[in-house]
């Protein structure tokens, strides 16, 4: 006698016409399974009481693989309490994470980032104060002390940080050693508009022990320049790109940020020429990755016209075409340059996160210059998100839930979305100041497209 049983609402089924065969992929339990053709068509259309008519090895294959379960299993109950779990190990995290701006102010004028928005700086100090920068030494001691912390992990944000890179020097040569004594892993990143990526300031980054950098461009000269100049107006795409010309080698990783519009994506097969034509990608493939980051049209901190912005359907589908026109660029040089060509490859996607680490975390903390915390970091801009003061910070007070204390799985788009249980996004800001404007996963879009090509690449024949 058969159990109660009844298909998993997660179920996707992906018909594969010209090998004739049907594949299940479940979201839930991450299993895939190829039927041949017949029978994924039948059980694509059949609802749970048709199960039985199937026979029982074809059950068997199904249950073992999430495809089938039992009638009194809750996979949405499942579900929350994954994301529970989840949460409570970000809450449980052995890293403290601490993204640092040394100062908020920055030397360009770019006029749609909200470092741009002078105002706010009234009354400010320009920079992180000594005073400031002793009470998060005792902050990182206090941490190292009292939690089971095992990493950390700094993040240098701004404004522009390498205005004020002594503090960088001089802060990570204290944290460095600190870790040292106690054995903590020690890892160090930067975001950087690019422009002070000098000689000195590689040294500086090197003894500081980041590794990667984060640089923006957006489009072409043309485009660039005109959003990001400097603040005497001069744009600021060939002194980057001559920067990036010399970066040392094997020393760094970097991530080339496009911040786009449609209108700059329409550019950025010059933006491909030029560093071709100045020897910095794809020659140096293995040490530059590049971050396609469309606009999107409610995202905060972007104030110029919203007309060219990305709907969330969009933003996802400019990222796939970047990815085309990533690997179209590099097997053009490839070919020229008796290199092996590359194709786009797909992997089934990690079980969803739900939440932000950042935030989640007790311990991480995002600092703006007048040594304020902030719990995310899109807002050290935002005077109105500071939440404490470094001097006296208590991370289980104040402001700390401000971006908690929401349920990912019972927003209503998402308690009945398929794809759920591998969504990527994860933005606590996002769902809480404005649920509305949450960016889709990729694979809401473009499941059979993908799912069609990882069977192809890894079971087919
Ligand atoms: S954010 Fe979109 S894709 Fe993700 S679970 Fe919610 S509705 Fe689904
Ligand atoms: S809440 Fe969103 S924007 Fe803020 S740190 Fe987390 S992922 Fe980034």
């Amino acid at each position: 006698m058969l159990p109660n049983l009844k298909l998993s609402y997660y179920n996707h089924f992906v018909p594969i016409e010209n090998r004739q065969v049907f594949v299940i992929y479940n979201t839930f339990s991450g299993s895939m399974l190829e039927l041949e053709w017949d029978l994924g068509t039948r059980i694509s259309k059949m609802n749970s009481m048709e199960i039985h008519f199937l026979e029982d090895e074809i059950i068997d294959r199904l249950l073992q693989h999430g495809m089938i379960v039992d009638n009194a299993f809750n996979e949405f109950n499942a579900i929350f309490n994954s994301a529970e779990r989840n949460r409570a190990d970000i809450q449980d995290s052995e890293i403290l994470f601490m993204v640092i701006s040394p100062t908020n102010s920055c030397n360009m004028s770019c006029p749609y980032c909200f470092q741009g928005d002078k105002s706010i700086k009234a009354g400010d100090t320009k920079y992180l104060s000594e005073e400031n920068i002793e009470h998060l030494k005792a902050y990182v001691n206090t941490t190292i002390a009292t939690t089971k912390i095992k990493k950390i992990a700094i993040e240098w944000f701004g404004g522009e940080p390498l205005i004020k890179s002594n503090i960088i020097e001089e802060f990570s040569e204290y944290v460095i050693n600190l870790a040292n004594k106690n054995s903590i892993l020690y890892e160090a990143s930067i975001i950087t508009n690019g422009v002070l990526l000098n000689e000195k300031n590689y040294d500086i980054l090197e003894k500081s022990k980041v590794r990667k950098i984060q640089i923006t461009i957006d489009g072409n000269k043309e485009m660039h320049d005109s959003v990001r100049y400097l603040n005497n107006g001069k744009g600021t795409y060939q002194k980057i790109l001559d920067n990036l010309k010399n970066i040392p080698k094997h020393k760094f990783y970097f991530i080339l940020r496009i911040n786009g519009d449609k209108r700059v994506f329409d550019k950025l097969e010059g933006l491909f020429e030029d560093l071709e034509a100045m020897e910095i990608w794809p020659q140096r493939n293995d040490e530059i990755q590049f971050d396609w980051s469309p606009k999107f049209f409610n995202v905060t901190g972007f104030n110029e016209e919203k007309a060219f912005y990305y709907t969330s359907y969009e933003y996802q589908k400019s990222r796939e075409d970047f990815a085309k026109l990533k690997i179209s660029r590099y097997n053009k040089w490839a070919s020229n340059n008796a290199r092996n060509s590359k194709t786009l490859t797909y992997a089934l996607p990690e079980p969803a996160k739900f939440y932000c680490a950042t935030v989640e975390s007790p311990y991480s903390i995002s600092l703006d210059d007048g040594g304020f915390i902030h719990k995310c970091y899109n807002t050290v801009n935002d005077k109105s998100k500071r939440i404490q003061h470094i001097s006296d910070f208590d991370p289980y007070g104040a402001g700390t839930d401000y971006y908690m204390n929401f349920d990912k799985t019972k927003v209503a788009d998402c308690s009945t979305c398929k794809v759920l249980p591998i969504c990527e996004e994860n933005c606590n800001m996002r769902f809480v100041t404005n649920a509305e404007s949450k960016i889709c996963s990729s694979w809401k879009y473009f499941m059979n497209e993908r799912i069609s090509a990882i069977y192809e690449k890894n079971f087919a024949d």
